[in-house]
């Protein structure tokens, strides 16, 4: 069972610490409705233990966040009339992570409300296809290594 070494808002609306509209709930996950909604509908479904980000999260709860999220997204559409979705993860400040407990953000969208998460990124230039071919060559090496994947994902949870 993980603890927050810090205080967590979310722990504390879990543990019925603070006001919170709480839409789902079940044995390992919780949603509500985000307090600054991008727009109306905006759930955040969050798992009920502490856990920081998607580097220490495990990762059949990962799964199961996002099963409740994609259950939740037709409901939230034609509740709020969206026009689309965004199915979003912040996971570390560098990645835009406020909110150091673990949350998908389920963000009903409408033509022309002003969000963006602008993709392809405007600043970045498209990399000669040899270096792509070499990044996924990489990256195939280190998927059929189970020693090489131990070893990274502890070296990921001792850096996080
Ligand atoms: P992130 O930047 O991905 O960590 O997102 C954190 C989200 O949590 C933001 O969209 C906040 O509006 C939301 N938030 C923060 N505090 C609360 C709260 N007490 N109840 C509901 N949502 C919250
Ligand atoms: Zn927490």
């Amino acid at each position: 069972m993980s603890a927050p070494d810090k205080p967590c808002i979310f722990c504390d609306l879990i543990n019925g610490a603070g006001e919170v509209s709480m839409c789902y709930e079940d044995s390992s996950a919780i949603a509500f409705m985000d307090i600054q909604p991008v727009n109306l509908g905006h759930v955040l479904v969050v798992p009920r233990e502490h856990f920081e980000s998607m580097s220490d999260i495990p990762p059949e709860l990962a799964m199961h966040l996002f099963d409740v999220a994609l259950r939740l997204s037709p409901v939230v559409r034609r509740l709020h009339g969206a026009d689309d979705m965004n199915l979003v993860v912040n996971s570390g400040p560098a990645a835009g992570q406020n909110v150091f407990h673990y949350h998908v953000h389920l963000i009903p969208r409408k033509a022309g409300d002003g969000f963006d998460i602008p993709l392809p990124f405007p600043g970045s230039e498209m990399p000669d296809r040899t270096l792509l071919d070499a990044m996924a060559v990489r990256m195939i090496a280190e998927l059929r290594d189970p020693v090489r994947q131990q070893i990274a994902r502890r070296l990921t949870v001792m850096s996080a």
